[in-house]
């Protein structure tokens, strides 16, 4: 029997929240006593296999298809039943970020098995009993799963990663997945690249604006202040259904969860949507007119005033203490 991670990546680029699904493979091979193995998917992401000793990888499946050149959930789902179904693993995990989610449901699927999102707890001997997160993070569920073959992912940010540089290489096993056309219906057409630095999920500062702030225009000052802080700036959905912002910068249970050294929320009600993308900013600032908003309540500071005022404020006091 072995545990079996979802390694993520965009194109041969690790995508760092497979840490998480990785540290928590680790921890349940060694309660069960079995191998830990990973899959990687598509030729690209040949050269990551070195690295996945690191956290106790033995082997890894190297995916190869010509269909398999960028990500597709289905072609990637499908890979994943199929390794499965050889494998027969105990375990089949990745992290809970939108690609793991999608990908590990599109195996369950195929094979008709129960698949847990989110998982935010889970005892190694005994994986099927497991806490999970539901409705974006305002439900907490204790659930059973039942089978030869636990398939879950991990909630995103709830795991201290564990890594030893320097470990030995993993085994290479390769895998070449049999597929058609029909399972790469889906595939990255196009993507919204940032111009450079830091990124929203990264960003040890976010200065974000929501249905307050009022306009696109009326973002340039929290740009400014994001800027200054070196941060980047987000936004709330109100501001991307308007269309004054991207969805890139949507931070939310239907855009990035973040976790800043500090949240700046402009502007923002801080509905649950928006609240469980951002509660794991380790200080929140909300600046808003309303001392009743949902924000205001769960910050850590709050300035009770118009944004268009105070942010400005803000800017000159951080300029004459630099000057
Ligand atoms: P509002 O709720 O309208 O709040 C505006 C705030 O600005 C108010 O608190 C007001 O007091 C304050 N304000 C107004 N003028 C000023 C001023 N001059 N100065 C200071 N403060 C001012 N939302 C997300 O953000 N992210 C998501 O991922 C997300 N996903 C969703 C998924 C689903 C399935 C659903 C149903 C909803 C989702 N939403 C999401 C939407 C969410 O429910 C809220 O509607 C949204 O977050 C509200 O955005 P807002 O706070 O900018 O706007």
């Amino acid at each position: 029997m072995t545990v079996l991670v979802l390694v993520e990546h965009d194109r041969g680029t690790f995508a760092p929240a497979t840490d998480e699904a990785l540290t928590v493979g680790a921890s349940i091979a060694a309660a069960q006593g079995t191998a830990l193995h990973a899959v990687t998917i598509g030729s690209a992401a040949d050269g990551l296999a070195a690295g996945l000793g690191d956290y106790g990888v033995t082997t890894v499946h190297q995916a190869h298809h010509d269909l398999l050149t960028d990500f597709g959930p289905d072609a990637w789902g499908a890979v994943v039943a199929r390794l499965i179904t050889s494998l027969a693993p105990s375990v089949v995990l990745a992290t809970g970020t939108d690609r793991g989610n999608e990908v590990m449901a599109q195996a369950a699927a195929r094979l008709d098995m129960p698949m847990m999102a989110n998982v935010l707890e889970f005892t190694a001997e005994n994986v099927g009993e497991m806490t999970r997160m539901r409705w974006g993070g305002s439900l907490l569920e204790r659930a059973s799963i039942a089978g030869s073959t636990v398939l879950f992912t991990v909630a995103h940010h709830s795991v201290a990663v564990v890594r030893t540089e320097g470990s030995a290489a993993p085994a290479v096993v390769m895998f070449a997945a049999e597929l058609d056309a029909a399972q790469a219906a889906t595939i990255v057409v196009d993507r919204a690249e940032r111009v450079a630095g830091v990124t929203l999920a990264t960003a040890p500062v976010v200065v974000s604006g929501g249905r307050g702030v009022g306009s696109p225009e009326a973002f340039a000052p929290l740009e400014t202040l994001a800027g200054m802080l070196g941060g980047v700036v987000g936004c709330s959905r109100a501001v991307t259904n308007n269309g004054w912002r991207p969805h890139t910068d949507q931070v939310g249970q239907t855009g990035t969860r973040i976790a800043p050294e500090i949240y700046i929320a402009c502007g923002i009600s801080g509905a649950i949507q928006h609240w469980v993308g951002a509660m794991a900013s380790k200080k929140i600032l909300a600046i808003n007119t309303d001392k009743e908003a949902n924000m205001v309540a769960k910050a850590d500071y709050a300035v009770i005033g118009d944004l268009h005022q105070v942010i400005p404020a803000v800017i000159a006091e951080l300029e004459r203490r630099r000057s």
